[in-house]
């Protein structure tokens, strides 16, 4: 039998009961009749009488069966105010966590499959203050105790927890039931146990946690600054510290509302986007392509051709392409919004104070209210024995040394088989390198569902790309004049000769050197934050990759959009960073794009979905360009027009992609898209055709049944 079917019989069964007690149900007299006997029974062996009491009582809560208050009344008589307060407050405890425990193994895994992404921030809540919920719900008895042990077992909190706060919570309602209990002679009628006084003392109980924990707040927001010295006035309300995609959002936000700001940077404005990372890659990405559609240029009915590859000429573009982004990032234009500019390093000294040094050895000191750390992230260098003998390239560093070549390197190995790695390996195969990938996992773009990884493979090694997955790097080394790295596989090493390589196995935090450690924020892998990108200094704040968890420039500049807000305005308002709809693309040719879940991710969270695809093999537009290879894979919610993610490979992939990530922000659905006009013939139209099959697999075939004989009748048959 199913989990669920198994719960539905179980409240089938106490529903009979609760209505055989609601017509038998007991009153006071009666009760003190059956304590007569009881005392007798009890004076004999009291013992037996007290676990018989105490194992009806846990069955009773765990059932939920509404006589509770009956038997709590009855063993304060019997037991008097200190035992009976033991025994109910145990029994009472155990029988609700045995009920949480049945609903969270019947129930909880069929609701989440059901509503699993739904439920996401519900389970967020309760992880980070479900103890602070369910002490307030036991004293302040607005859900029904029953309902509270039901709904607990569908979150992710931990029984123990459940069970403790569950018996500390009800420990003040259940002295007054059993205190009342001693006074069973005396008493009238139940409703007279708990007056407006007492249930006004529980809520102002209640909401004790609370009042609890803000105070420990400002306690610990003390204790943090104790032994800073605040200045009595600021120069700045904000000062930014890098000159990168965070930096420079963060910036323009405070000069937009006129807040006096100074950013500071101490290498290139614009930071690793405009300088090292997306624009100069992206202008690569677009010289190899060219030279990849010369060879191929068969497929338009022209001569092929093989292309001669002004190398220098191609890094030389890639120069002109950042000087000319160069002017949106720039010192003037910054300068020109109303942001003061300094070139140097900065330190924060103190949790208000930024210590600036320039090249000239000159140090300045600034004040202010508000630090934002925006110092992005450098390529990771692994610990490979060897590898700084074999001088290694890097992000950072292949956009000098590549300019000064004119020839691409001959043998190529670009260690990673990440977005980074992919988008490398291929640009240089199509520039002329014979390229060795090595990714030490099974497949590359491994964040990516498994059929992505094997169309990327494919496409890698259509270009040339010798693609060596599950191959761990192990050592590197110079023989007489060659540069060679060992590999494993299964146990088995094999050796790779080159003349370049380039590292690209993931990005870390620049977290040192500029006081994070003496002021003692935690920064493990990145800078620790709250959902206000809060550090433990609540006035330093962290965005872009050196806070993570996404290492993305547009998460970069929506990161900055909040710590800039919460800087300036958070006395009056905060807002928690919003991660939940979350666009990225790696630029392989033809690229892959994404928003929301995949497969592999849905999978790991439970979550129950649908998959809708449409190849662009089928797409008019797709197949005039010759760019017919690739699909839009749509997940949805199991039977509802719910977008829960979109990935699609294809050519502009990252542009059509957009339309999903409106439609997902807004909660538009596939029906919404379906409705919507979309030129013709443009690649975007596969957003429209993925969202018909999806209407089409959804159709009632008891409509379409109607239809067809209306259709008859119609014809007069
Ligand atoms: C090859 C490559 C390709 C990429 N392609 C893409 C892409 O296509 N799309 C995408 O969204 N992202 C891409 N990225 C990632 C993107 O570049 C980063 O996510 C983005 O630059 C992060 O911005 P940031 O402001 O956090 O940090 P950065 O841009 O790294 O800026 C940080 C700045 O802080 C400065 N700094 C550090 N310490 C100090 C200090 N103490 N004092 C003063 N200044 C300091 C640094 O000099 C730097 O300029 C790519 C990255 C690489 C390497």
């Amino acid at each position: 039998m199913k989990k669920p079917t198994i719960f539905f019989a179980l409240v089938c069964l106490v529903a009979v009961l609760v209505w055989h007690i609601g017509r038998t149900a007991p009153d006071l007299a009666l009760l003190r009749t059956y304590l007569e006997a009881f005392a007798e029974q009890k004076a004999q062996s009291p013992f037996l009488v007290a676990t018989l009491f105490f194992l009806t009582y846990v069955a009773v809560t765990a059932l939920s069966l509404p006589i509770a208050v009956w038997l709590t009344l009855a063993i304060g008589a019997l037991f008097g105010f200190g035992w009976g307060l033991v025994l109910v407050s145990f029994a009472s405890s155990i029988g609700a966590t045995l009920a949480f425990l049945v609903s969270r193994y019947l129930l909880s895994d069929w609701v989440h499959e059901r509503f699993g992404s739904r439920l996401t921030a519900i389970d967020e809540g309760v992880r980070r203050d479900g103890a602070f919920y369910l002490f307030t719900l036991r004293l302040i008895p607005v859900v029904p105790f029953f309902a509270i042990n039901l709904l607990m077992g569908l979150t992710p909190i931990r029984a123990t927890t459940f069970y403790a706060v569950s018996q500390m919570g009800m420990l003040a309602g259940t002295a007054v039931y059993v205190n009342a209990g001693t006074q069973i002679g005396r008493l009238e009628s139940i409703s007279g146990i708990v007056s407006p006084q007492i249930l006004l003392s529980f809520a102002l109980l209640g909401v004790f946690p609370w009042l609890a924990r803000f105070a420990l707040g400002l306690v610990k927001r003390r204790r943090v600054y104790a032994r800073w010295k605040k200045p009595a006035r600021y120069d700045r309300n904000l000062v930014v510290i890098g000159g990168g995609a965070a930096g420079l959002v963060s910036a323009y936000v405070a000069a937009a509302t006129k807040a006096r700001v100074t950013l500071v940077e101490t290498h290139r404005m614009g930071g690793d986007c405009l300088n090292f990372g997306c624009v100069p890659s992206k202008a690569l990405i677009r010289s190899a392509k060219l030279a990849h559609q010369m060879r191929t240029a068969g497929d338009y009915g022209l001569e092929p051709a093989a292309p001669v590859i002004g190398f220098r000429k191609v890094f030389e573009r890639i120069r002109q392409v950042i000087a000319a982004i160069e002017p949106h990032d720039s010192v003037e234009r910054y300068e020109g919004l109303g942001v003061e500019v300094l070139q140097g390093r900065a330190r924060i000294v103190d949790p208000w104070t930024v210590e600036v040094h320039f090249d000239d050895g000159s140090a300045r000191r600034l004040t202010t209210r508000s630090i934002i750390v925006a110092t992005g992230a450098a390529p990771f260098i692994p610990p490979l024995p060897g590898l700084d003998d074999v001088s290694h390239l890097t992000s950072d560093t292949l956009w000098d040394a590549f300019a000064e070549r004119d020839e691409a390197p001959r043998r190529l190995v670009v260690l990673g088989g990440g977005p980074i790695g992919c988008e490398l390996a291929q640009s240089f195969a199509r520039l002329g390198s014979a390229v060795t990938q090595v990714e030490m996992l099974p497949r590359v773009l491994s964040r990516e569902d498994s059929e992505v990884s094997e169309f990327a493979r494919r496409t890698l090694e259509a270009d040339g790309v010798r693609v060596l997955t599950g191959h761990r790097a192990i050592a590197c080394g110079v023989t007489g004049s060659e540069k060679w790295i060992d590999l494993d596989s299964d146990g088995v090493t094999s050796r790779v000769v080159f003349d370049d390589i380039i590292v690209a196995v993931g990005r870390a935090a620049r977290l040192h050197g500029f006081g994070l450690e003496e002021l003692g924020i935690p920064a493990r892998r990145v800078i620790e934050t709250n959902e206000y990108l809060e550090t433990l200094y609540p006035n330093i704040y962290a965005a872009g990759d050196v806070a993570g968890p996404y290492q993305f420039t547009h998460t970069a500049a929506h990161q900055a959009w909040f710590a800039s807000v919460n800087a300036l305005f958070g006395f009056v308002r905060r807002f928690r960073v919003d991660y939940r709809v979350i666009p990225w693309a790696t630029f392989m040719d033809p690229e892959v794009a994404r928003v929301g879940l995949n497969e592999q991710e849905a999978r790991e969270r439970g979550i129950a979905y649908e998959v809708t695809r449409y190849d662009l093999a089928d797409l008019d537009r797709a197949i005039t360009d010759a760019s017919a290879a690739g699909f839009v894979k749509v997940l949805t919610e199991r039977g509802r027009d719910r977008i829960l993610g979109v990935t699609i490979v294809g050519e502009h992939a990252a542009d059509v992609l957009s339309e999903f990530v409106l439609a997902m922000k807004h909660g538009l659905g596939l029906n919404k898209i379906l409705a919507t006009i979309h030129t013709y013939p443009t690649l975007a139209e596969a957003n429209k055709f993925v969202a018909g099959e999806w209407r089409k697999a959804h159709v009632n075939p008891v409509v379409i049944a109607w239809l067809e004989r209306l259709h008859a009748w119609r014809r007069g048959r």
